[in-house]
């Protein structure tokens, strides 16, 4: 089958859950045993999210060929399992320094080089590239930002143009509004969905399907308005309410065929609806989960975006071990030896969170010295790790003063050093440890375990790592360093096996965390944070 495109847009509203619905209805094709692949543009300037603070943008994602992405692509993964690449995750400034890239050497001398036609047709380029690559029959393709946003008008451009190129069937728009409720007027108000969708029309697209996000229940009657308003059939109008989670979104799609809505579109054959029995049975455990686990979140961003990957690692690893977990932000730079018991104590696990620079890092060493010295299960990932090799070493090896070179460029005990392959790196951009590496697990380990293989794959970003030179020292005074990496020998992994629970990954484990695979380490921690009774 010829390859297929679906545009998802968005207006009215930032923050309306489009990359919850790319993913969802990803979830509903891959079901029907198509083969698809979900790929976002963002409208920003930067050449990726790496260099954003997480306040600006939540987490950054990396993708397992090393790529620093935006977090929807987190969504991609959990919810489809596909892994996604650096193809997936296309940004204004990627287009435009190919093109500069490609003025510069000279392949359109003689010519004007301006939006339309360089730029659009870079970003067309890049929209058809995945399926260049590989055999596919949906490409999803999210628009980052709001219709109506200056940096947008390329890409709904490139959308339109790619419509008419591609002819009916191949490609279809589906828009996602958000209908406010005026809560003194006691009614759902419509006129922003109307508005946004005849701004869309303007710019020559016709969206086929709306998805109209919602506090309370539409009916059928607002929904049959919205159709009649916007050149839209009434079944191709779907609500998104507010859900109890995440993952009952593709649920609540499929039960208003939004799925076989768009096949139906496409000319191809809607044939029965998918049971996705595993996906059903996920959310029945986590619906039936009646304890709680209390896991504590150390690190210094206060934004429920900033850790994304991490708390749905925690909530998969929770649901498969038939426990809520219950995530507590606890602010590092707060952190003292005095308050820290308070803080922490009433806790079952401990996660000390990634992150960079001086700020907050005292706080994530006297949190890693609470989990250990009271045995609660500590889980700290790269920064996280980092810092509870400072604190054995500051108080097991009686190092006082050991530190990492990112945090202090002249201690005297570097048991975190920049890498030898970072010595030279000037820029900033793209150029950590990025990407999956190899890891050997040492036999016999909590980690091997956990894993249950003596080998892993996993995702990274950073710039500093374990001291190899301290190793031996670390070793005799009982952390071990159980994942090494097989080429660089880079410690991967540390571990206090005496402990009921005490490991660091200089790897981000939650990356790869997906609804149908929970990670085997998040499992193995929530494990052996789920108190006795
Ligand atoms: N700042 C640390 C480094 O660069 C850890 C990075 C992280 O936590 N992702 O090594």
């Amino acid at each position: 089958m010829e390859t297929k495109y679906i545009f998802i847009t968005g207006g009215v509203a930032s923050s309306l859950g489009k990359g919850i619905i790319s993913a969802s209805l990803g979830k509903l094709l891959q079901a029907r045993g198509y083969r698809i692949t979900i790929q976002k543009f963002d409208p920003y300037i930067n050449i990726d999210p790496g260099t954003l603070n997480p306040y600006e943008h939540g987490e950054c994602y990396v993708t397992a060929d090393g790529m620093e992405t935006d977090l929807d692509l987190g969504h991609y993964e959990r919810f489809t399992g596909i892994e996604t690449t650096r193809d997936n995750s296309v940004t204004t400034g990627r287009i435009y320094l190919s093109v500069i890239e490609r003025e510069r050497r000279g392949d359109y001398l003689g010519k004007t080089i301006q939006v339309v036609p360089h730029i659009t047709d870079e970003i067309k380029r890049r929209i058809l590239l995945n399926a260049t690559k590989s055999e596919l029959d949906f490409v999803i393709t999210e628009i980052g930002g709001t219709i109506g946003d200056i940096e947008s008008q390329p890409f709904l451009e490139a959308i339109r143009q790619l419509r008419w190129e591609l002819g009916p069937g191949r490609a279809l728009n589906v828009h996602l509004t958000y209908v406010p409720y005026l809560a003194a007027a006691g009614e759902l108000k419509t006129k922003p969905t109307q508005t946004s969708v005849k701004q869309l029309q303007g710019l020559g697209i016709q969206p086929e399907v709306l998805v109209l996000r919602t506090e309370h229940d539409l009916g059928d009657e607002l929904r049959s308005k919205v159709a009649h308003f916007c050149n839209v059939d009434v079944q191709a109008v779907v609500q998104s309410q507010d859900l109890p989670s995440i993952y009952e979104v593709p649920l609540n799609m499929q039960r208003q065929g939004l799925d076989a809505t768009i096949l139906r579109k496409m000319g191809l054959p809607v044939g029965p609806m998918p049971e996705l029995g595993p996906w059903r049975d996920f959310l029945d455990r986590r619906r039936r989960a009646s304890r709680t686990v209390d896991i504590a979140l150390v690190g210094k961003y206060d934004l429920q975006d900033a850790y994304k990957s991490i708390l749905e690692s925690l909530a998969h690893a929770g649901t498969y071990n038939n426990y809520k977990v219950r995530t507590h932000y606890v602010n590092s730079e707060l952190i003292t030896p005095d308050n820290v018991a308070d803080l922490l104590g009433g806790m079952h696990g401990i996660v000390v969170c990634p992150g960079f620079g001086q700020r907050g890092i005292e706080g994530k060493i006297v949190a890693a010295h609470y989990g250990r010295t009271h045995d609660v299960p500590t889980f700290g990932i790269c920064l996280g790790m980092q810092m509870m090799v400072i604190e054995f070493a500051r108080n097991v090896l009686g190092l006082a003063d050991a530190n990492s070179r990112e945090m202090d460029a002249e201690t005297p005990h570097n048991v975190i050093d920049l890498m030898e392959e970072q010595k030279a790196v000037t820029q900033m951009g793209g150029t950590m440890r990025l990407g999956a590496y190899d890891c050997i697990l040492r036999q016999g380990s909590r980690t091997a375990q956990a894993y249950g293989a003596g080998q892993t794959r996993e995702r990274h970003r950073h710039r500093y790592e374990f001291n190899n030179r301290y190793l031996t020292d670390f070793e005799q005074a009982g952390m071990q360093c159980v994942g090494v990496n097989p080429g660089a020998q880079l410690v991967e992994i540390v571990e206090l096996p005496a402990h009921r629970w005490y490991i660091g990954t200089q790897f981000h484990p939650e990356y790869s965390s997906t609804v149908l695979h929970p990670h085997p380490l998040f499992m193995s921690f929530i494990r052996a944070c789920i108190p006795n009774d």
